[in-house]
C-alpha cells in the first residue's frame, strides 16, 4: 500500500482524550462511539482489504478518522459518512490535508430498511462520472445499527464487490451461521445469499476507546459475481416468506407460510411444495438453506403468477 503523505494524529487514547476535552464533547454511546487506538489493528485493515490504488471506498462512521485516513492514503477515493455533526467537524478538522475523501455529515440509515437515498443517489453518480464500477466497503460499523446497515447494504444495489466490516462478535457469528442453529437467522440467509463470509480474526474490547462491553470481529465479506439474488424472481415475496420464518421460529414451515395468507395458495398448495422439495410435511423453516429458501418462494411465486417461469 503506498502512503500518499501527511499530517499525523496518533490514534492513542491519551490522545483523543485530549482532543475531545478542548472542544468540550464525550464519546456518545446512542451512536456506538467505539474508536479503534490498537495501531496493529488499524494498520492491518487496509491489508486485509486489499486497498489498491484505484479503489474507491465507503466507510460508515467516520470517528476520529483514525481508519479513514489510512484507507485514503493507499485509495483513490474515499466516501466517509458520520451522523454527529461534532465528530464530523472533529474529523474534518483531523482529515483535512487528504484531497480523495468525502466527507458526510448524514445518518447512513433512513429507516431501518432503507439506506439514505441522498448518499446512494451522490455516490452512484460519483461512480459514473469517475467511469467506476465498483466500490469496497471497509467500516467499523457503528454497532447499534449494524444489522440494518449491512442487510440494506447488501439489498442496495450498489455495486460493491467486497467489505471488511469490524462488527460485534455476535453478529459475525450470525452472519455465517448454518441452517438449524440458534444463530440461523434473516441476517444469516440475506448474507448468505449475496456473499461469502470468512471470519478473519477477533479482537478484544481493549482494542477500543471507551471499551465496550463486546468483544469484536473483523469479517470479509466477498459479494458473489453471478448473483444469487437473480435467481429470485419475485424479491419481495422471498423477503417475505423468511420474515415470516424466521419471526415464528417455532412454528413448522407450513404453518409459517399459511400465516402469509397468500392470494391463491391453500395448505394443500403449500404440502405439495413441501413434499415436492423432499422436506418433511413437520419441518421448521430454520432448517432450510438458502437455496432452499431460493425454491420455495419461486414455487409459491409460481403458483401465485402461474406464468412466470421457475429457474
Ligand atoms: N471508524 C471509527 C469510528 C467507529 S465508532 C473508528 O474505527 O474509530 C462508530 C461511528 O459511527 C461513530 O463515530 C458514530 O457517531 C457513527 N455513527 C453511528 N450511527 C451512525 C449512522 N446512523 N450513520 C452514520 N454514522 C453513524
Amino acid at each position: 500500500m503506498s502512503q500518499k503523505k501527511i499530517d499525523f494524529v496518533p490514534h492513542t487514547p491519551a490522545v483523543l482524550k485530549q482532543i475531545f476535552e478542548r472542544r468540550g464533547i464525550a464519546p456518545n454511546k446512542q451512536f456506538g462511539q467505539n474508536f479503534l487506538i490498537d495501531q496493529n489493528v488499524l494498520v492491518c485493515i487496509p491489508d486485509i482489504a486489499n486497498v489498491k490504488e484505484d479503489d474507491v471506498i465507503l466507510e460508515i462512521g467516520t470517528g476520529t478518522g483514525g481508519l479513514t485516513r489510512l484507507l485514503a492514503a493507499g485509495s483513490h477515493h474515499v466516501f466517509t459518512i458520520e451522523v454527529d455533526k461534532k465528530l464530523f467537524e472533529l474529523s474534518s478538522d483531523i482529515l483535512k490535508l487528504y484531497k480523495n475523501i468525502t466527507l458526510i455529515n448524514a445518518d447512513i440509515l433512513k429507516t431501518k430498511h432503507e439506506l439514505n437515498p441522498d448518499i446512494l443517489s451522490l455516490i452512484n453518480n460519483w461512480l459514473k462520472e469517475h467511469n467506476q464500477t465498483q466500490i469496497k466497503v471497509v467500516s467499523n460499523l457503528p454497532y447499534n445499527i449494524s444489522t440494518p446497515v449491512i442487510i440494506n447494504l447488501l439489498e442496495s444495489g450498489l455495486p460493491i464487490s467486497f467489505m471488511v466490516l469490524m462488527l460485534q462478535k455476535e453478529i459475525t457469528e450470525r452472519m455465517t451461521a448454518i441452517p438449524g442453529t440458534r444463530e440461523y437467522g434473516i441476517l444469516s440467509v440475506i448474507t448468505q445469499l449475496f456473499s461469502e463470509v470468512e471470519i478473519v480474526k477477533t479482537l478484544s474490547p481493549d482494542v477500543f476507546w471507551p471499551r465496550p462491553a463486546v468483544h469484536s470481529a473483523i469479517v470479509k465479506v466477498v459479494i458473489h459475481k453471478e448473483k444469487y439474488a437473480d435467481r429470485i424472481t419475485d424479491y419481495p415475496l422471498f423477503g417475505k416468506i423468511v420474515h415470516a420464518i424466521f419471526t415464528s421460529r417455532r412454528k413448522t414451515l407450513i404453518n409459517s407460510l399459511e400465516k402469509l395468507n397468500l392470494p391463491k395458495i391453500s395448505r394443500e398448495h403449500l404440502k405439495g411444495i413441501i413434499k415436492d422439495m423432499q422436506l418433511d410435511e413437520r419441518i421448521r423453516g430454520e432448517n432450510l438453506d438458502v437455496d432452499q429458501l431460493i425454491h420455495l418462494s419461486e414455487a409459491i411465486g409460481k403458483l401465485k403468477n402461474p406464468h412466470q417461469e421457475i429457474f
